[in-house]
């Protein structure tokens, strides 16, 4: 038994955050472990999801638990999701742990059908109109090199990223003293 760890979640400008990861072709024992990171991660972190592009790993992982109180706990561990379809529209807020302080509405898909592989190699199909469907949006962007503020008018989108690049240099600064 491999003992868990909990990654470095990056932040923007983080320019790893921009790029598009791969599909992942080998469920090998090291894709698994990195899955078992990312959920100690999300959960470390008080997170529903987590994608690998988030903590620096070039594969289509997402990790989602999205049970609270009275919904018992269910973990999903998905390897190369996708939306299949998605119908209507849904304005909701938003936050992200890489994008610290802030939380806008961004407008999704009301209701996705997406598939994913499980730990077993096994193709999972699901449909879901609740919080579910909107999780995995924002994560499957992640994937393809998005954050939910580039989702937003330009405008909004120009005073966020200056405001992020801001806190990043204000944090390396403090590193240096
Ligand atoms: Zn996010």
């Amino acid at each position: 038994m491999s003992v868990m760890a909990v990654l470095n979640i990056l932040k923007v400008p983080d320019p790893f955050l921009k790029k598009k990861v791969k599909k992942v072709q080998d469920i090998t024992p090291e894709v698994l472990k990195i899955l078992d990171d990312m959920a100690e991660t999300m959960y470390y972190s008080n997170g529903v999801g987590l994608a690998a592009s988030q903590v620096g790993i070039d594969m289509r992982l997402v990790t989602i638990d999205i049970s609270n109180e009275e919904r018992k706990s269910e973990l999903l561990k998905m390897i190369n999701p996708e939306i299949m379809e998605g119908g209507g529209e849904l304005v909701m807020e938003e936050g992200c742990l890489s994008v610290p302080g802030i939380r806008d509405e961004v407008k999704r898909f009301k209701s996705v059908k997406f598939r994913y592989l499980d730990t077993d190699g096994v193709e999972r199909v699901i449909d879901d109109d609740g919080l579910l469907a909107r999780v995995i949006q924002h994560e499957i962007d992640h994937l393809d090199g998005i954050v939910f503020i580039d989702r937003l008018s330009p405008l909004k989108k120009a005073i966020y990223y200056r405001r992020l690049k801001k806190e990043a240099k204000k944090r390396r600064d403090e590193l240096k003293m």
